[in-house]
Formats: C-alpha cells, sequence, structure tokens
C-alpha cells in the first residue's frame, strides 16, 4: 500500500465528508469554467479575486504546501497548479493527512476525466444515472443492495456521463 492510500485510511470516514464537500467544489469549479460567459454574469472573477486579496499571504504558502505534499506523493502537481484560490482558501485550516485526502480525491477527479477508473476503486455498483460503474469498496459497502447490486442514485462518474465522456464499466450482469 503507498503511502497515501494509507494516509486515507487512517483519515478515515470523519474526513470524507467534509472532503467531498471540497471535491463537489472543484467539480463546480471546472464545470463553471466550461460555461464561461454564462458564469461570468452571476459571478465576476475579478470581484472574487479582490476579495481574496487579503488572504494572498496566506494562500501563497498553503499552495505551495499542497504542491510539495503532491510532489511527496509522487501526484502530478498539475492539480494543485490548477486550484482556483477559492480552493487554497477552502483549505486553510486543514492538516496534512486531511490535505493529502484532499489531493487523493483531485487525482481520483482528474483519473474519471481521463476515462481511468482510480486506484482502488475495485467494487461495482449500479448508479441510477450513469448505470454500472467502479467505485471504492469502502462505498459500495454502505449502499442497500437490490438484484445483487449495490444501488446509488448518483455516483462520481456522474459529471464525467453529463459531460458526455468515456466511462470504463464493470462486466454487465443478469438481470441488470
Ligand atoms: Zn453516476
Amino acid at each position: 500500500m503507498n503511502a497515501l492510500a494509507e494516509l486515507r485510511k487512517r483519515a478515515g470516514t470523519s474526513a470524507i465528508p467534509a472532503i467531498q464537500g471540497r471535491q463537489r467544489v472543484a467539480e463546480s469549479q471546472e464545470s463553471q469554467e466550461s460555461q464561461g460567459m454564462e458564469v461570468e454574469k452571476y459571478f465576476s472573477r475579478p470581484a472574487v479575486s479582490a476579495s481574496l486579496a487579503p488572504l494572498a499571504d496566506t494562500l501563497k504558502p498553503l499552495r505551495a504546501h499542497l504542491l510539495a505534499l503532491a510532489a511527496a506523493e509522487g501526484m502530478d502537481v498539475d492539480h494543485v497548479h490548477r486550484l482556483h484560490g477559492l480552493d487554497v482558501a477552502a483549505c486553510i485550516g486543514l492538516d496534512d493527512v486531511q490535505l493529502a485526502a484532499y489531493l487523493s480525491l483531485l487525482a481520483d477527479t482528474a483519473d474519471r476525466h481521463a476515462g481511468r477508473v482510480p486506484a482502488g476503486d475495485t467494487a461495482a455498483i449500479h448508479c441510477e444515472g450513469c448505470g454500472p460503474v467502479w467505485i471504492h469498496p469502502n462505498i459500495a459497502a454502505v449502499l442497500p443492495v437490490v438484484d445483487g447490486w449495490p444501488r446509488a442514485l448518483g455516483c462520481p462518474w456522474c459529471f464525467v456521463r453529463k459531460a458526455g465522456d468515456y466511462i470504463p464499466r464493470p462486466p454487465a450482469r443478469a438481470g441488470v
């Protein structure tokens, strides 16, 4: 098991809801970027940048720390370079275990965008929107099982499906 996987395990479930919230922020940020002009109407970037200005002294070293953590874990540091200032600001106050879990989720999101199943996502579930998909066994374990499949109304691949991108599939089962 690599260090990051170990960190994730030790971080346990307590860190996960907060981290998932942050991942949603990261994902919505990506979708905002893709929506371009539409977002500009509601959310002026210069105004956001100005509101972050007082935090610049905090965000710069925090981003540098995230970069160092990512490099230490052998991760693609571009995930950190691409983070919006608001996403970095959301990391204020997190400890290294939580930051590593956040970085790991960023890498998982990038994997899914690229059509790759994140390492460790070895459980097959049936998402209401996506159909059969691979997710982490810890998530599959808490889902209700119907007709032999753990079932969910949504999953980490939903945003990939909505973007029209490729989803690698677990083998189909009879009766699903
Ligand atoms: Zn889904």
